[in-house]
């Protein structure tokens, strides 16, 4: 088969860095690839085929309905427009414009990231003000229940390696002080495997992303309590509209959670596990190279490489390594975003069958080019970051 991106002029980028939007999110499984296909040159009432994805994702998730949208950046839009609007129709078609409801949404400062847009203005589209409560790395049940009053909407709860790890109130805890208050708690687990545990946990809507995980196409899950996902549903009459899901992610993201609960999870555990000791193995013994396998930061069942480098002995920084794998005609993305610290990560599951071993020479090729460099190979870190920018800031050109 030949490969698209090539005759686009498209680089074929092999993905050790996780599941990212900027590089086309995930490997989308055949089942849903089947679906999208079978689906796209049909006509289907939209609502009705919204209606059949309700108990699939209920039974998977555990909560009591459920619905598809673009993804789950609009998921936190359309929950937070529900705990405003409710079901009414008039005040859905005035969003943003919260003129009379409740708009005050609740949030831990530690808990304010970016996943390539802020948590907070997801938030804010709805015509709600996020209400930042304790500070970076500190949070109490005090700064929460002090919050809330008679214009709090809704609190929202992130899962997420991007948030502050430690310090902060836990769900279990946050959802109890918001239900004793009466205010429902949405939780943005976009990128976790676990369907179940934050409904479990106290959550009236928990919300994924399709295309991350599951392997569907782009799109965001919304499930948890039946009348609040029905009043973000409701929300496809107004601000939803522009978050707009096509039938072919629907069924897409429908056959993906089925394919989800038959995955043989732990032959997929295993065959990462192949990949992350070929990757230990080939960096064993290189002068200046250490190479750790580590957990996920938010228990994911999953690994990562964290590879750190001594810029002394391999002749070359950690980001500059990065950026040189990120070359050539093989081009090798990591995981860089903490590269300043003098490390990277290669993770391991979104990779094609051959690719572990493609990106296993790589890592040999790039490190003896700069071990045989005179100079350590070492650009202004501050430089790197703002190249990007400026590369945006050019786009289209
Ligand atoms: C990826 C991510 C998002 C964004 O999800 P999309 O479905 O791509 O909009 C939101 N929150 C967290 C924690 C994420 O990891």
């Amino acid at each position: 088969m030949t490969d698209i991106r090539a005759s686009r002029g498209l680089r074929p980028v092999i993905n050790v860095s996780g599941t990212m939007t900027a590089l086309g999110a995930s490997i989308v499984v055949r089942e849903a690839v089947a679906a999208m296909t079978a689906i796209l040159p049909e006509f289907v009432e939209i609502n009705d085929l919204h209606k059949i994805a309700s108990p699939v994702i209920a039974r998977l998730t555990g909560g009591e309905a459920g619905f598809i949208t673009a993804s789950c950046s609009a998921g936190i839009t359309l929950a937070v427009a529900a705990a405003m609007t409710g079901n009414d129709l008039a005040a859905i078609e005035r969003l943003p414009d919260a003129t009379g409801l409740k708009n005050e949404v609740i949030i831990q400062t530690g808990h304010v990231v970016s996943y390539g847009a802020p948590v907070d203005q997801g938030i804010r589209m709805a015509g709600a003000k996020a209400i930042l409560i304790g500070q970076a790395t500190s949070c109490y049940p005090y700064h929460l229940d002090g919050a809330i009053n008679e214009h709090t909407a809704a609190a929202v709860f992130v899962v997420s390696h991007h948030t502050v790890q430690y310090g902060l109130i836990a769900l279990k805890q946050f959802a109890e002080v918001c239900h004793a208050r009466g205010v429902p708690v949405i939780v943005d687990a976009a990128s976790e495997y676990d369907l179940k545990i934050f409904l479990e946990q106290g959550a009236d809507i928990a919300l994924y992303s399709s295309h991350k995980f599951l392997g569907g196409p782009t799109g965001g899950i919304v499930a948890g309590k039946k009348q609040l996902v029905r009043d973000a549903f409701l929300q496809n009459r107004g601000i939803g509209r522009g978050m707009k899901i096509g039938k072919e992610s629907i069924l897409g993201t429908i056959a993906a959670l089925e394919a989800w609960e038959k995955r043989d999870h732990a032959a997929i555990r295993e065959r990462e596990t192949g990949y992350l000791n070929l990757w230990k193995q080939t960096l064993t013994g290189k002068p200046g190279v250490t190479a750790q396998i580590e957990a996920d930061p938010t228990h994911n069942p999953l690994d990562r490489l964290r590879v750190t480098i001594n810029p002394q002995e391999t002749h070359i920084t950690a980001w500059d390594f990065a950026d040189a794998l990120a070359g050539g005609s093989r081009p090798v993305i990591v995981r860089d975003h903490e590269a300043e610290h003098g490390y990277f990560y290669l993770d391991p599951c979104n990779l094609h069958p051959g690719e572990e071993a493609i990106v296993a020479s790589r890592l040999e090729e790039e490190l003896n080019k700069a071990r045989a460099s005179n100079a350590i190979i070492a650009s202004p870190y501050e430089e790197r970051y703002q190249a990007r920018i400026d590369a945006l800031m050019r786009w289209p050109d």
